[in-house]
């Protein structure tokens, strides 16, 4: 099976691990891991700031929340970006 076939299959689990699984399934992994560069990205830990506070917008767009992730290159869409309005909790 192709390494990039069971990094999906597996939970994209990084390349010694999947191997493991592989064995364990009697499966012989073929191939190149390409998918885990970006798994390896998108699992890099983010910076401790707090997710939460107490202060709420008075009114629209005075507060808004912003979440990134990316670059993902193996989509059209490189950049995955979120904003919520913190006064009418609209996406
Ligand atoms: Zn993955």
């Amino acid at each position: 099976m192709a390494l990039d076939d069971a990094h999906v299959l597996f939970s994209h689990q990084d390349e010694a691990t999947l191997c493991a699984s592989m064995h364990l399934h009697k499966l012989k992994p073929t191939g190149k891991l390409l998918f885990y560069p970006v798994c390896d990205q998108a699992k890099v830990k983010v910076k401790n700031i707090a997710n939460t506070t107490n202060t709420v917008a008075n009114t629209p767009a005075k507060r808004l929340f912003l979440d990134i992730s990316g670059p993902y290159y193996a989509t059209l869409l490189k950049y995955w970006v979120l904003i919520v309005d913190n006064f009418i909790h609209c996406v």
